[in-house]
């Protein structure tokens, strides 16, 4: 029965122009749904094809989109970097002539050393670091020449530069910190030799009553050698210390009367007779200048005054070279 249904044809009626005759098409049902069959299956692929194709390209479309973002902050990126480049580029040009001024001012501060060596008297035995010739620094003002963009070669070798510049920078620093730090104490062993080195006069009086060398004895009127000089004062005019040092006699007796012996250091030694009294005690530290007793007349004396006597080694020596000029 189906397959009879199969078997049944269906006419199809053509009506071209109303005055033409009919056509008529007999078909059997079978061709006439499997055409239809066929028709639903282009189609249906047709669908698939374009469902897919769409897929593709949104897919694609999408991918092309994430690349342009990514690109895009590549791109970021890249400029940035070369922006930070660029910077550091400038830093270390900066860096390179601020290594040059440095310099300038190391070499000056090397002038000044010398100079300040040369203002030190009887100082031949330091070594002076050789000043290197001056950097002249750059003068202000207009400038102008073609742009050549600086190559990474160019700025290794800057770089390097820059760093040997500023470690040759640092040694020198040390080595002239080590001079100065040589110098100082040069200065300050010279200050404290000056000040152990008698300079002064001893009383505020200046009367040089009797000097240093042969003499008429006041007392004995025999000749006699004086082994220092007499300054008269007036009593208990103030003795001072004419160098820096320590009271190494303070004492009494009827030759000297009261009587101070001040130890300086370098075999120098002073001594102040004829006290009218010691303000001082055995092994006291004293400044130079500093008063140290009363001028009197003890011991063997005529009159107030001072025997001020300069030993040396020893040896007693003539108190004037030691003596400021009046
Ligand atoms: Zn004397």
């Amino acid at each position: 029965m189906r397959f009879k249904w199969f078997q049944n044809k269906l006419t199809f009626v053509i009506i071209p122009e109303a005055n033409e005759s009919v056509m008529r098409v007999k078909i059997s049902r079978a061709v006439v749904y499997a055409a239809l069959l066929a028709v639903l299956l282009l189609t249906g692929t047709a669908v698939y094809v374009y469902v897919i194709h769409f897929h593709t390209v949104v897919a694609t479309q999408m991918t092309e989109s994430k690349q342009q973002a990514h690109r895009s902050r590549l791109e970021q990126d890249l400029t940035s970097k070369n922006k930070t480049i660029e910077q550091l580029q400038n830093e270390i040009f900066q860096l390179s002539k601020q290594a040059v001024e440095v310099r300038t001012k190391v070499e000056e501060m090397k002038q000044l050393e010398n100079e300040l060596k040369k203002l030190t008297p009887a100082n031949n035995t330091l070594s002076m670091g050789s000043a290197k010739e001056t950097v002249a620094p750059l003068a202000e003002g207009g400038m102008g020449g073609p742009a050549h963009p600086v190559t990474t070669q160019q700025m290794r070798v800057l770089v390097k530069q820059t760093h040997e510049s500023y470690s040759s920078l640092q040694q020198e620093l040390t080595e002239l910190q080590n001079q100065w730090v040589q110098s100082k104490q040069t200065l300050l062993e010279k200050r404290e030799l000056a000040l152990r080195t008698p300079g002064l006069w001893p009383t505020s009086s200046r009367t040089v009553t009797s000097p240093f060398g042969y003499r008429k004895d006041p007392i004995t009127t025999k000749l006699s050698f004086h082994r220092g000089i007499d300054i008269a004062g007036k009593m208990n005019d103030p003795v001072l210390a004419a160098a820096k040092g320590t009271a190494i006699t303070v004492g009494f007796d009827k030759f000297h009367g009261h009587h101070i012996v001040l130890e300086h250091g370098g075999g120098l030694r002073t001594w102040y007779m004829h006290l009218n009294e010691s303000l001082v005690q055995q092994g006291d530290a004293v400044e130079r200048g500093q008063q140290i007793g009363k001028l009197g007349s003890t011991g063997r004396s005529t009159g107030p005054h001072l025997h001020y006597e300069i030993l040396q080694n020893g040896k007693s020596t003539d108190p004037k070279p030691f003596l400021p000029d009046l």
